[in-house]
């Protein structure tokens, strides 16, 4: 199979292909399919799986459809994971000019407000750093977002982050899709899948 053939349309064929992406990985041909019929999704997958293109090419596309800023959050565990999660959002949407913006623990607020005031299209936050903001900076909110990804779901609540993440999805609209992605499906991820995904299909590899 192709990207083409799981739905993904050409222009970011042609952003996989830039990147050396020719054949979806065994999780990019079970989700991206699924993804694109508009469900939420549980992945159980590992890093280099190829999982940050499942997630981000169906979003990427939904995008391209209804432009909008604020559009998609991230969740990630580190900071080292989000830097990389947000450059492979920038180069999958590199042909559509889409603009993602870091937001992790450890470096300058005000900076991070500014970035949020240019209304990126994507967010990729460390859960900490953005309930802050969302707390703290004047003038941005979440309130639009569409789509929700929790990624690496058991380390975000191995590190204690699910106290913050309950309260950062009071704050989300209920009207929107979610994946969550998990190496391990502990009891604490399947609560987190509880109260935030709806009617979810799970897709392993
Ligand atoms: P990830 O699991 O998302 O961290 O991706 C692991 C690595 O695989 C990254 O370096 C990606 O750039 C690369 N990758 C993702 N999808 C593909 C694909 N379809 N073909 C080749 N490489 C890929």
């Amino acid at each position: 199979a192709t990207f083409q053939d799981l739905g993904v349309i050409e222009s970011l064929c042609d952003a996989c292909t830039k990147l050396g992406y020719q054949t979806p990985t065994p999780i990019q041909k079970e989700s991206i399919p699924l993804a694109l019929q508009g469900r939420d999704i549980i992945g159980l997958a590992e890093t280099g799986s190829g999982k940050t293109a499942a997630y981000a090419l169906p979003i990427l596309q939904a995008l391209m459809e209804k432009p909008q800023s604020l559009f998609g959050l991230v969740m990630a565990p580190t900071r080292e994971l989000a830097d990389q999660i947000s450059k492979s959002i920038e180069a999958l949407g590199s042909l559509i000019n889409v603009r993602s913006c870091v937001i992790v623990g450890g470096m300058d607020m005000v900076s991070q407000a500014i970035a949020l005031g240019k209304k990126p299209h994507i967010v990729v936050a460390t859960p900490g750093r953005l309930l802050d903001h969302l707390e703290n900076t004047k003038g941005f909110s979440l309130r639009s977002l569409k789509y929700l990804v929790l990624d690496e779901a058991d380390r975000l609540l191995d590190l204690d982050f699910g106290d913050i993440l309950d309260k950062i999805l009071k704050v989300l609209p209920r009207e929107r899709r979610t994946y969550l992605f998990s190496a391990t499906m502990t009891s604490k991820v399947e609560s987190l899948q509880r109260a935030s995904l709806s009617n979810p299909l799970r897709v392993s590899i």
